[in-house]
């Protein structure tokens, strides 16, 4: 086969080499990336465009003709020693296109990778690495290296500004001293790898998720039976031990492991199929509920270039509350909500009318409370006038999560989970299964999808379905709540 390549492909060969095989033999068996992966996708393109301002004579390399059209217009560019965007080189079975390639002092090029991330990886140690070496191979001079990335620090104020929006950081030394010396040799066994007649054998791991998601995950790991030992609460490496030993299920665990009291009772329920319920931690916990009761959640969306000005880079912007309200126990709830609309920047409004639903008194009941105090903390940082009533909110709050996660209650069926979407079908029987929207990323990525772009003929449908969805997660509280009384 004639095996070119490319960076993406380096870096997906050395996650792992079976994945590889899989790209270059079968590609049929990899499934397009999906809605989340995308949006992911989307973003790097966003910043992108972003950091080419930053070089403001910088020339794109067109790569719409033909591959060696790309290659023969980058070397003309190379030629000028003017800023280059995509520039698109190829050394033995290598090719890659640079984000960004800036002529410096004599005769050199400083090499620039953009990420939306706003951390260094080292994924992108090898990304770069990959780069150097095959830019050096191809007869560049390469000075310094950096990745671009995303300053969280930064605060739109006005129009974005792209120096203080981006941050450079260098990696020459890293790359030139350890990265890019590996790269011939990784990639001689990938490409031997990739001739192979069958996939290499390669066992499942953690490699399956690091340092990205898997596209073969659920082919790979689909020998494994339906409860299997992954689902061990907050344990990540005994499950990979059984899976070596042989163990896959979840109730034959052998006692030879030791294993905590959290996931001893998970097996325990795997065995007889029923509940575990500590009474005591239950009442305990429900005697911490004053009436009246107020059950509330947030859905937010976060995007890599700010929205609006007082907001940063992957700060959570909150655009829909849920809030049911208990006066006295067992008594019908009320229902109070709001969804923002437009494209203005949400918060003002939000916090306005929240601030009107929520009572002075009385506890207010969240799942995983600590997100939606987070969320009023740090609107209150940008409208500091609520400062006050977020203190007393915080004051009032109480976490549905706790007798989950402290184990107080466990159901088999939350399949060692304490998220709200596996506690509420376990306990009440309601499940989000059915519903087009059922989850907070998928809530996010319509609401952002039909407010701010125009591909919204469907607005007024997935308003609808957001508005089912968030008043599920508050219902579902109120019911879970009555659930717990009745094992008090
Ligand atoms: S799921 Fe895991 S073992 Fe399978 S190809 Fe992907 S990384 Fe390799």
């Amino acid at each position: 086969m004639n095996i070119r390549l490319s960076k993406t492909k380096y870096l997906n060969g050395l996650q792992c080499k079976k994945l590889l095989w899989y790209i270059y033999n079968e590609p049929d068996a990899i499934p397009e990336p999906d809605a989340t992966t995308q949006a992911i996708f989307d973003q790097g393109h966003l910043v992108g465009e972003y950091a080419k301002k930053l070089f403001p004579n910088g020339v794109e390399v067109d790569h719409s003709e033909t591959f060696e059209a790309g290659l023969r217009q980058t070397r003309d560019l190379i030629s000028k020693r003017v800023s280059i965007f995509e520039a698109a080189l190829t050394y033995k079975r290598c090719y890659a296109r640079a984000d960004i390639l800036e002529p410096v002092a004599d005769d050199n090029w400083d090499l620039i990778e953009v990420k939306s991330s706003t951390d260094l990886k080292d994924v992108n140690y090898h990304d770069i690495g990959f780069q150097y070496y095959l830019y050096t191979g191809a007869g560049l001079k390469i000075d310094k290296c950096y990745l671009m990335c995303i300053d969280n620090s930064y605060v739109r104020k006005g129009d974005i500004e792209p120096c203080k929006l981006l941050k450079k950081i260098d990696v020459t030394d890293e790359i030139k001293t350890s990265y890019s010396t590996m790269v011939e040799n990784n990639v001689a066994e990938m490409v031997k790898a990739i001739n192979s007649k069958t996939f290499p054998q390669i066992d499942i791991g953690a490699h399956c998720n690091e340092p990205y998601d898997c596209p073969l995950i659920d082919k790979c790991w689909s020998f494994l039976p339906e409860r299997n030992v992954f689902f061990l609460y907050r344990n990540n490496k005994l499950p990979m031990t059984l899976i070596q030993e042989g163990v896959f299920e979840l109730d034959k665990i052998p006692e030879k492991y030791e294993i905590s009291a959290k996931n001893q009772i998970q097996v325990d329920c795997e065995k007889t199929g029923k509940p575990y319920i500590d009474s005591q931690k239950i009442k305990e916990f429900l005697d911490t509920i004053q009436y009246p009761a107020y059950y509330m959640d947030f859905e937010t969306f976060a995007s890599a270039i700010p929205m609006f000005d007082n907001s940063s880079p992957y700060k959570q912007i909150p655009f829909q509350f849920s809030v049911h309200v208990v006066k006295e126990k067992g008594t019908k709830p009320e229902h109070f909500s709001f969804l923002a609309d437009g494209t203005d920047d949400p918060r003002p409004e939000f916090m306005a009318k929240l601030k009107n639903v929520m009572g002075t008194k009385g506890s207010v009941i969240a799942f995983k409370a600590s997100f939606e105090m987070y969320i009023l903390n740090k609107c209150a940082e940008v409208l500091p006038e609520y400062q006050q009533w977020v203190d007393s909110i915080d004051e009032r709050i109480i976490d549905l999560l706790q007798p989950f996660s402290d184990f107080a209650y466990y159901h088999p069926q939350q399949d060692g989970s304490c998220s709200l979407k596996k506690v509420l079908p376990a306990l009440t029987g309601k499940s989000y299964d059915d519903m087009e929207i059922g989850d907070g990323g998928t809530a996010s990525a319509e609401y952002c999808r039909v407010t701010f772009t125009e591909d919204n003929k469907d607005k007024k449908k997935v308003r609808k379905l957001l508005e089912e969805y968030c008043g599920l997660d508050t219902m579902g509280m109120v019911d879970i709540v009555e659930q717990l009384y009745s094992f008090k």
